[in-house]
């Protein structure tokens, strides 16, 4: 450049270019593949200097190669470099792991970009492709109008995805289904992130024979899969960045690239599914196409908010299990013995009913057995309190061990059970009785000696109602209380 020569002069028409990048390997790098393309080329170590540069002298194009600079720190800067182009054409170098950049770069003007590793020779055929095309906006698949529409629809069948968002699975399918919708989108799918190191392949829809959990070596534990590097979907939920592989041979997974290709499959998206507050992701999506293809601000606009939209369905899917869990455990709370585990009076008073209702219904014999542990007064006198608990959950696990699973076993207070046994005669009923006296007579009780227990046995008459046949059971057991314990009394009708 000769001294004093006014700017416009040798850059009129002139194809003049600065090239940015903080490492020297990389500036020489892009000269050497490169400035035969360019009248001119000079390279700037950073926003600064590239600034001070433009200034003494404009380019007719900015190439800012985003390796190695940070989004966090450099962003501003790269982005004012951007919005002093006044429509001169700037071209982004991406690295394929940071398409993160893309949207925030295209806020401060327009650009046009390429995914980066390149190797030399293709590096300077896509430069050359660019200057060529003289920066011309990506071109849209089809029609703007029909791929305004398409995105438009997949936005709103993920929004009624939500709809099954009380399952993380179905949640995961329908928005696979949405996202195929996507122009150019041959497969889709959704990971997630359980217990905060279990990432898992939650959903997948799409081509027949791709399986992506075949792909990727297996469908769970997919932080440690060997393939966590390289596959879009598995580096943006470990990373949280948004992975864009316009052609997966630049992942350097030469088995992936080809799996893939064989698919039909040349450029893969992954994007973070972000969590509610700071850490790592929820999980990702992963969108396969057919063909590398780019992609405009607005466009990457929406690949945000269904990753928002992921996220939201997702956290509705975790609040919805959590909330049935904690129904299950109030539930429990309400209806258990907390000692025993069996049913609580309440509860067992509300099952006698449900099962006279039924065996009125079907005419089907009903027994309710009540039994007492003899003079359990004294076990608590003798060995302590907390051995009586310690015999009253032996004496449960011997008569749940005896029952079938459609008897019911009740405490119905301090040592005293019943026993709901649908389907039994009093014939029966007397029999069961006698299986339990025996068996609990038989029960070791850590700490203290065998117990006995006395019982009463009632048939269920056939107008008779829960009151009436509790108390004719009582008064059973209070008989065989009278008659010396340890031993079982039908009740009379
Ligand atoms: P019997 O029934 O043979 O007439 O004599 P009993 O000594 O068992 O009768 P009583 O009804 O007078 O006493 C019941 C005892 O059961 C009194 C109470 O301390 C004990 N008990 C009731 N609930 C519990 C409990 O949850 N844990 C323990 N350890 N003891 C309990
Ligand atoms: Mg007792
Ligand atoms: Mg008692």
């Amino acid at each position: 450049m000769k001294e004093g020569m006014p700017p416009q002069a040798s850059t009129q028409g002139a194809l003049s270019g600065l090239f940015v990048n903080p490492a020297a390997q990389r500036r020489s790098d892009f000269q050497r593949a490169c400035a035969g393309l360019f009248d001119g080329l000079r390279v700037a170590d950073g926003a600064e200097q590239a600034a001070t540069l433009l200034a003494q002298q404009p380019a007719r194009v900015l190439v800012l190669d985003l390796e190695r600079f940070e989004i966090g720190i450099d962003l501003p800067a790269l982005g004012q470099l951007i919005a002093q182009r006044a429509g001169a054409p700037t071209l982004v170098l991406c690295p394929f792991t940071n398409a993160r950049w893309l949207p925030a770069l295209m806020a401060y003007g327009p650009l046009s970009y390429v995914i980066t590793p390149l190797v030399p020779e293709h590096l300077s055929a896509a430069v050359a492709a660019r200057l060529r095309e003289g920066f011309a906006p990506p071109p849209a698949a089809g029609p703007v109008e029909t791929e305004l529409a398409a995105l438009l629809a997949v936005r709103s069948e993920a929004q009624q995805a939500l709809a099954e968002a009380d399952d993380s699975i179905r949640f995961g399918e329908r928005l696979c289904v949405a996202l195929l919708g996507w122009p150019g989108v041959t497969h889709a799918a959704m990971f997630q992130l359980h217990d905060g190191t279990d990432l898992r392949l939650e959903a997948q829809h799409g081509k027949a024979g791709l399986d992506l959990g075949a792909l990727l070596g297996r469908g769970e534990r997919l932080l440690q899969s060997p393939l966590r590097h390289a596959f879009p979907g598995l580096l943006a939920a470990a990373g949280g960045e948004t992975v864009l592989l316009d052609d997966v041979a630049k992942a350097g997974e030469a088995e992936l690239a080809q799996a893939l290709g064989a698919h039909g499959v040349q450029m893969v998206l992954g994007l973070p599914i972000p969590a509610a507050g700071p850490g790592a992701p929820r999980g990702s999506l992963c969108l396969l196409f057919e063909h590398g293809r780019a992609f405009s601000r607005a466009q990457l606009g929406v690949f945000d908010d269904l990753a928002q939209l992921a996220a939201f369905g997702l956290r509705m899917a975790e609040l919805m299990r959590e909330s049935e869990e904690l129904l299950g455990r109030v539930t429990q709370l309400a209806t258990l013995d907390a000692l025993t585990g069996v049913a609580n009076r309440r509860h067992g008073e509300f099952l006698l009913e449900q099962e006279i209702r039924r065996a009125r219904r079907y005419r089907l014999p009903l027994a309710l057995i009540a039994f007492d542990i003899d003079r359990f007064r004294n076990v608590n006198d003798a060995y302590g309190h907390p051995v009586g608990d310690m015999a009253l959950r032996a004496v449960t696990d011997t008569a749940r061990a005896l029952l079938r699973s459609s008897d019911v076993l009740v405490r119905s207070g301090g040592e005293e059970f019943q026993v709901i046994a649908p389907h039994t005669s009093a014939i029966d009923g007397l029999k069961m009785a006698e299986k339990l006296r025996a068996a609990i007579e038989q029960t070791e009780i850590p700490g203290c000696d065998h117990v006995t227990v006395s019982l009463g046995v009632a048939q269920l008459g056939e107008t008779e109602n829960g009151d009436s046949l509790m108390v004719r059971v009582n008064a059973a057991l209070a008989r065989a209380k009278r008659a010396g314990r340890n031993c079982v009394e039908l009740a009379m009708q």
